[in-house]
């Protein structure tokens, strides 16, 4: 079972902040939540059949209503010729900050291991990651940090100081999912979104 962050996805990441996001069934919800969070905020295609939803333009920051407006009939229309059965559509709210991806993998050997990898897209092309065995205390969770070669962006580099006391919680908290859900092969946070106040997950992707 792959499971999208849809409300499929909240057992998995029950206690992990995840950005406020409603699923939409029409604009008229769509509005009404984009209205209460205020703009900026993030339109999402929520289907089984689009894993990325950035390749099919499934993924769009908006500014204003008339945005949310066009975007949302857009994606609506989207979906329909590409012949994908949607859940709905997504609004959520826009998280500035550094991209972190936090990733679970089962081992054959090991067991289930913990990823951490910084840079959003770019992870694949810097490889910037550490990796170790599930669960992790605080302790190890605050050495995967510092195994980063990018890891002065928590300590202050030119004025960016990500909040490691939050990755570090949010590091422990992930790396004891597996225990409660033996069967999960895969789980990718990617991105969790970290500032110098607060981290937020905005995609996650479950294979269990
Ligand atoms: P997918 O990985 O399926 O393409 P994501 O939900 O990860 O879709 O969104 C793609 C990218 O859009 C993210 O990697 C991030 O750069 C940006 N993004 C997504 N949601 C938010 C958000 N709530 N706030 C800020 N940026 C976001
Ligand atoms: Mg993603």
């Amino acid at each position: 079972m792959t499971v999208y962050l849809s409300k499929d996805a909240e057992k998995f990441l029950s206690g992990l902040p995840v950005a406020k996001s409603f699923l939409c069934k029409n604009y008229g919800d769509a509005a009404a939540f984009a209205k209460k969070l205020g703009f900026p905020v993030v339109l999402k295609i929520i289907s089984r059949q689009a894993v990325h939803k950035t390749d099919i333009g499934g993924v769009r920051i908006v500014n204003s209503m008339e945005e949310l407006q066009k975007a949302y009939l857009g994606m609506e229309k989207s979906a329909k010729s590409r012949k994908i059965r949607l859940d709905g559509l997504l609004v959520q709210e826009f998280v500035k900050g550094t991209e972190i991806i936090i990733g679970i993998k089962k081992d054959a050997a090991f067991g289930h291991a913990i990823m951490l990898g910084i840079g959003g897209t770019l992870v694949e092309l810097i490889r910037d990651v550490s990796f170790r065995v599930c669960p992790i205390t605080e302790k190890d969770a605050e050495s995967m940090i510092n195994g980063l070669k990018l890891k002065n962006l928590f300590y202050g580099f030119r004025g960016t100081k990500l909040n490691a006391g939050r990755l570090k919680a949010i590091l422990v908290k992930v790396s004891k999912i597996p225990a409660r859900y033996k069967k999960i092969e895969e789980l990718d946070i990617n991105p969790l979104i970290v500032n110098d106040k607060e981290a937020k997950i905005v995609d996650c992707r479950v294979v269990a």
